[in-house]
C-alpha cells in the first residue's frame, strides 16, 4: 500500500528553495506584554485584539480540529476556503504552459478555473455513466507532466461517493499528487481518507467548514497532508491568510460540536423526506442517490423549470449544461419550511 512516486520531486524547484516571509510575530515566542514590533495601532477600544495581526498559523483552531478529526496539528493546513488550498497546490506543483492536471467531470468547477488561472492544462476524464471513476482511462490519460489528480467524494454535483477501491488504485498508480476533496464528508457515512495519510505521501485531503459546519462566511478550508507538504503550504500562503475575526468565530463555533451534530441529523432527515417527495413530482425522471446535503434530479425541461422557480423566488442550481447531467437540477437541502416551499412550487409548475 504505497506509491513509488516521490512527492518531493514534484515540487517546483523555486518553491522548494523558497525562503518564507518571516512576520514580526513569527520571530517571537514566549510571553510579552508590550508589542512594538508590527507597526500596529496600540489602541484596542473593543478589547477584541482586532488591532493586532492574527496568528499566522492558527494554532488554536488547529488544536481544536486535531481533536475533532483525530489528526495531528502538524498534518493540517488552513486556508481562506478550500479554494485557497487548491490555488496553493497549483503554485507548488504546476508550471504554467507545461504541467497538466486531471479532473473528472462532472465535478466541482474550481479545479478547472484554478488550472486556467495558472495556465495549466486541464485533462478531463469523464466519470462513467454511473458517476464513478474510470480508473484505466485516467491512468491512460496521465503523462510525465500530470502533476495532480482531483477526486471529489462525495462528488459535487452528483452527490455520490466514489468507490474506495478505485481511489486506492489511483493513489497507488497515479504518478502525481492525488487531491481528494471531501467538502461533503460530514454528511456521509463514508470514512475520510485523512486516515490514510501515513500510507500515501502523495495524498492531499481537502475539507471545509463551509458546508456541514455552517461557516461559509468565515472562509475556512482545510488541507490534510504529510507534514513536510504542510510546511510548504504554510510557506507559500500569504502570512495572515485567516483573519482574526474568522479565527475567533471558527474557534467559538468548533466548541459546539453537539449543535453541529444535531444540525446534520436534521439535514439528513430532511433529505430523506425531500427525496421521497421529489420522486412523486410528475416530470421528475430520476432522483439520484446522494451522500451530501444536496440532491441531483433529472427532470423534463430542466431549464424552463429552473426559470419558473426563479420567478417564484426560489433558486436552485441548473446543471443541465454539465457533462452527463442533461436535464439535471441540483437542489440544496434547506430547512423543513424551505423544502416545503420548493415542493409546493414544483408541484404547481
Ligand atoms: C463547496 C465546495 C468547496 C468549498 O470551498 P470553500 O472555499 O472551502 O468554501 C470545496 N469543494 C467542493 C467540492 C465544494 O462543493
Amino acid at each position: 500500500m504505497s506509491n513509488t512516486v516521490n512527492w518531493k520531486d514534484l515540487v517546483l524547484p523555486h518553491i522548494l528553495s523558497l525562503q518564507a516571509y518571516s512576520s514580526a510575530r513569527d520571530e517571537f515566542s514566549g510571553d510579552a506584554k508590550v508589542f512594538l514590533d508590527a507597526n500596529e495601532n496600540p489602541f484596542d477600544e473593543e478589547q477584541h485584539n482586532w488591532n493586532r495581526y492574527p496568528d499566522p498559523l492558527q494554532k488554536d483552531i488547529k488544536n481544536q480540529l486535531s481533536e475533532i478529526k483525530g489528526i495531528a496539528s502538524s498534518n493540517i493546513f488552513l486556508g481562506n476556503g478550500s479554494d485557497e488550498a487548491i490555488d496553493l497546490l497549483f503554485r507548488i506543483f504546476c508550471k504554467g504552459g507545461e504541467s497538466n492536471v486531471i479532473t473528472c467531470p462532472p465535478t466541482y468547477g474550481m479545479y478547472k478555473v484554478s488550472a486556467a488561472i495558472h495556465n495549466v492544462e486541464n485533462i478531463e476524464v469523464s466519470l462513467t455513466n454511473d458517476f464513478q471513476l474510470d480508473v484505466n482511462a485516467i491512468l491512460n490519460a496521465a503523462n510525465e507532466e500530470s502533476k495532480m489528480l482531483f477526486i471529489c467524494s462525495p462528488n459535487n454535483p452528483t452527490g455520490n461517493s466514489l468507490r474506495k477501491d478505485d481511489i486506492q488504485n489511483l493513489l497507488e498508480k497515479f504518478k502525481g499528487i492525488v487531491v481528494i476533496d471531501e467538502a461533503y464528508i460530514d454528511f456521509s457515512a463514508q470514512k475520510s481518507w485523512t486516515h490514510q495519510l501515513e500510507n500515501y505521501q502523495n495524498l492531499v485531503v481537502l475539507q471545509t467548514l463551509s458546508k456541514a459546519w455552517g461557516l461559509a462566511s468565515a472562509r475556512l478550508g482545510m488541507a490534510f497532508a504529510n507534514q513536510e507538504l504542510i510546511k510548504i503550504l504554510n510557506k507559500v500562503k500569504p502570512p495572515y491568510n485567516i483573519s482574526g475575526p474568522s479565527q475567533k468565530l471558527v474557534s467559538d463555533s468548533l466548541k459546539n460540536k453537539k449543535g453541529f451534530e444535531e444540525q446534520i441529523k436534521s439535514i439528513l432527515a430532511e433529505k430523506d423526506k425531500l427525496n421521497q417527495k421529489l420522486q412523486d413530482i410528475p416530470g421528475v425522471k430520476k432522483v439520484y442517490l446522494t451522500d451530501a446535503n444536496f440532491i441531483l434530479i433529472k427532470i423534463n425541461e430542466a431549464k424552463s423549470i429552473y426559470q419558473k422557480l426563479i420567478e417564484k423566488g426560489i433558486v436552485v442550481r441548473d446543471r443541465s449544461n454539465v457533462k452527463l447531467c442533461d436535464d439535471c437540477l441540483r437542489i440544496t437541502i434547506g430547512t423543513a419550511e424551505e423544502n416545503e416551499i420548493l415542493i409546493t412550487a414544483l408541484s404547481d409548475i
